[in-house]
Parts: structure tokens; sequence; C-alpha cells
């Protein structure tokens, strides 16, 4: 008997959740529900992280949750609880399988078999946003080297144990070479280790309209959060509805399993919405509980269900469909057929699906880290660059100088074009001349310059050198 703690969400969720608990219990699943209170009440009682401290006590203790979708609500400083909850718990592996039910589900992509495996704590979902100007605002973009390993190394494992035969990364390290960079990197080195599966890496752009057009071309694909959120409701929307996939949400101590939708308000409380996505996520869990046997009836019952033509209106269609069917009515079908198995579509075998058990990172030896200049950025309302260089040349100092100015990361001086439009959010590089280095003194010392020069600094930062190599952007242009 395992206990998990349930949320039974908002809009829809109460119904689909009661939809997917009727048919795992039906098939044996041996859990003990925990449930607790999150989304829309718990926000409007006014606690903007949409749950109350002891459900983070009992979702701890209890290490496995399965969450109905809920309602965040607009504006007001919610914040996501999804969101909160992933990076709270560390659930830093978000797996998405995405599968064509062709000919009994409609899609243009009858043989789509994709699981987007999306990194789930970093990237721009670090949620770090500031108004720097009265014309721009900036979001942190944070990519780390143990976040990179844990997800790769998980698609990788995840592949292995899947038997599957390709594992593709999709980032944009041509525009964000240290970021993107450093996920293709590591996406590199570790791939090395699988020499028995294919790896291949793509630009995200170009990658994503493939496998929008061509989705039988991929088989595992690992992506930065931003690229897999965008990316995997593409998938799962191509492959007939995005009611039909579910996500597991894997940390190192515990996890989180649900619907990649959301809570379809509109939908909700008429008995309509297809349990579907969730008994997905219930169905993934279950595998990662050990209850795999279970997890195989249900899914196999769930296929046999589809193949029979018993549809929520999501998925319904007139010749291909049987019958249009309720959440209610869908759920009582899939139980009807516990114990049979899909007769065009495969009928899946899950014996060797439990949990993945990954090694911990390990951290590198720390490399030699140099200073070698700094980025002063700086709100300024003017329009000439020249006129800027002029101003900012006064804090100089040490023989720290001015080498560059850009603009949202094109260069406008020196050399720069008339042409470019420039906002009031300038970024002015500092850096020693030849033969001489720069220390965070250096640095305090432009800052304080900038106070007697009456120039708005609005943050710094510094350029360093790892292990002798340069670590940072150039000016677009440059
Ligand atoms: P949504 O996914 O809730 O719904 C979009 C549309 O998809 C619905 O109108 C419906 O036509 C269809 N749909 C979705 N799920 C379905 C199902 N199971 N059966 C049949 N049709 C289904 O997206 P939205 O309208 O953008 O968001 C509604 C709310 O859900 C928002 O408050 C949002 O913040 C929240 N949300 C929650 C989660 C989550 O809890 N994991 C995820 C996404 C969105």
């Amino acid at each position: 008997m395992t206990k998990i703690t349930v949320a039974k969400g908002d809009g829809i969720g109460p119904e689909i959740m009661e939809a997917t608990l009727e048919i795992i219990l039906a098939a044996g699943a041996k859990i003990e529900i925990d449930e607790i209170e999150v989304g829309e009440k718990v926000y409007l009682a006014g606690n903007t992280s949409g749950i109350a401290s002891e459900s983070w006590e009992t979702i701890r203790r209890n290490k496995i949750f399965l969450k109905a979708p809920i309602t965040t609500p607009q504006g007001g400083g919610y914040k996501s609880l999804n969101v909160t909850t992933r990076k709270f718990m560390g659930l830093y592996s978000n797996v998405r399988p995405c599968m064509s039910l062709h000919p009994f589900v409609s899609t243009k992509h009858p043989v789509m078999d994709i699981v987007i495996v999306r990194e789930n704590e970093e990237d721009l979902y670090a949620g770090i946003e500031h108004q720097q100007t009265d014309e721009v605002i900036q979001c942190l973009k944070l990519i780390s080297r143990p976040g990179c390993e844990k997800i790769v190394r998980y698609a990788f494992e995840y592949a292995k144990q899947q038997n599957r035969k390709k594992v593709t990364c999709f980032t944009k390290d041509n525009i964000m070479k240290q970021t993107d960079g450093l996920f293709h990197q590591v996406f590199d080195e570790i791939a090395k280790e699988y020499p028995e599966i294919e790896n291949e890496h793509w630009i995200i752009d170009i990658g994503a309209a493939k496998m929008a057009d061509t989705p039988e071309a991929f088989d595992v694909i690992v992506v930065p959060n931003l690229y897999g959120d965008v990316l995997s409701d593409v998938a799962a929307q191509i492959t007939g509805s995005v009611g039909l996939a579910g996500s597991a949400n894997i940390g190192e101590e515990c996890s989180m399993f649900e619907a990649i939708h959301g809570s379809a308000p509109r939908r909700a409380g008429q008995n309509v919405a297809n349990p579907s996505g969730l008994l997905q996520g219930a169905i993934m869990m279950l595998n990662h509980i050990g209850q795999t046997e279970v997890a195989e009836k249900v899914q196999n019952a769930w296929l046999k269900t589809l193949e029979d033509g018993i549809h929520t209106y999501d998925i319904f269609k007139e010749g291909t469909s049987q019958q249009k069917v309720g959440t209610k009515e869908f759920a009582k079908a899939v139980i009807t057929n516990l114990g049979q198995k899909p007769s065009v579509l495969k009928a899946v075998s899950y014996a060797n699906n439990s949990a993945l058990n990954l090694p911990k990172y390990e951290r590198k030896p720390a490399a030699r880290k140099e200073l070698v200049g700094v980025d002063i950025f700086v709100h300024w309302s003017g329009s000439d660059p020249i006129e800027l260089a002029e101003k900012v040349q006064r804090i100089e100092s040490n023989g720290i100088k001015l080498s560059m100015i850009t603009n949202r990361g094109i260069k406008v001086w020196p050399d720069g074009f008339k042409e470019t439009f420039c906002t009031d959010h300038w970024r002015c590089r500092f850096k020693p001349q030849d033969g001489l280095g720069i220390t965070q003194t250096d640095v305090i010392k432009l800052l304080d310059n900038s106070i007697s020069e009456n120039i708005d600094t609005i943050k710094t930062e510094n350029l360093y050198a790892f292990d002798g190599k340069a670590a940072y952007s150039l000016g677009q242009g440059q």
C-alpha cells in the first residue's frame, strides 16, 4: 500500500480526478489517499501561493502527488502553484509522452510516438524579473550544469529503459551561446556514455517546425524548460487532443503526476471532460511506485476503450467514433475493459517500467576564475551613444577603460550605426588596459565615480574567464 497525496483541483479537475481514481482503484491499485486542497479557493482566501503550509507537509511526507489541474487567478500577484511545486520539491524532470492513436483518434500524424523530457526547474522559469529603466524589463535565464546533467542523463536513461532508439536535443545555441550552449555541450558529453542510443541536436526553431510536420522523425526529445513547455503542448495537440496527454514531474525525493492540460473552466461541472490526460499521469505514477502490473492493466483497458470508439467530445468524430460519452461513462467503459487488450493498437507491457534510479550529481572541481572586466548597465534617456560614451568615460580610473557600449545587446559605440534603434538601457563594458588587471575594488571605484558624475547605474555584471576562457557574450556586431 502506498500513501499518495491527491488534489482535486479546479474547473474540470474534480470530475477527471474522480474518474481517474475510480479506474485505478478498480484495477487494483494499492494506494491510500491523503487529500489536500490547493488552487483557486486557497488563492482567493488570500494565500498567494495557492497552497497552505500544512499541505506542503503532506506532500513532503507522502512523496507521491497526483494533482488535477488548477486555476491560477489572473492578476493580483498569484504565483503558479505548478511552477512553485516543481521547484520547491526539486522535480527536475518533466516527462510527457505524446502518442497517436490512429485510426481511432483523428490525427494528421498517424505514426507519432514522442516522449518530451523537459527540464523543469530553471531557464526563464526561475521567474527572476526586474524593471530597470522606464522602458526595459529583464528576465534572467539561468541554466546550471547540474540542471543540464540531471535532465540529459534522465532522458538517456529513460530511452534505455524504454528501448527507444534516439534522443534529440533542441536548443537555440546559435544565439544563446553560453546558456543553451551549456545544455548542448552537456548533451554531447552525456550522449557519449550511451553509444547504443542514437543522438542528434537541432536548433529549436527548425526542430519544432520539423516535429510539427514530421513527428515520426523523433523519438525522445530533451529540451530546456521554456521550449519544452511550448513544444509538449504542440506535440500533445497534434496527436489529437491536449486532453490525452499526461505528465510526470520527477525529483530525487518526490514526484508529481498530472495531466498536461489546464482546468478548462468552461467545461467544468458538465460531465464532458476527457479524463485521459490525468489517467495517463496516474499510470505513470503507478509505474513509478512499482505497481507496474496495475499500470499495464489500466493502459491496455484505456487503449481498448478508445479502440472501441467510446470517445469524449474532444476526440469524438462521426465515422470514426462509435459513441459520444461523458467523463463518468468513459470511466465506466475503461473499468469494464480492465483485463482486456487492444487488438489494433499495440498493447503495452510495463514489466520493466519502475522508477529510474539515477546517480546523484557530483560537483566538478572549481575552475580558475579570473575577473577580466565589468559591464555597467546605465539608465540614460539620451539618444546619441557618442554623448553617453563621453559622459561614461569620466568614471574611468586606474587603467580601466570604456571598451564598448551596447543597446539591447547591439554594439552602438564605438562605430555604431545611426539606424540602430536605441532604448534607455545601455550596457557599458569596461576592461583594463593591456598589461593591467581589474579587481572588485576597481569595480566599486567605477560605481562610486558614477555617483559623482550623476550616472544612473542599474546593475553590474562581472566579466570572468574560467580556466583562461572568456565566459561572457560579445556585443552583437563586435
Ligand atoms: P486548458 O488546458 O484548461 O483548456 C484549453 C481548452 O482545451 C479547453 O477550453 C478545452 O476545450 C480543451 N481541454 C483541455 N482539457 C480538456 C479535457 N480534459 N477534456 C476535453 N477538453 C479539454 O487551458 P486554458 O484555458 O488556457 O487554462 C485554464 C486554466 O488552467 C488557467 O487558469 C490556467 O492557469 C490553468 N492551467 C493549469 C495547469 C495545471 O494545473 N497543470 C496547466 C495549464 C493551465
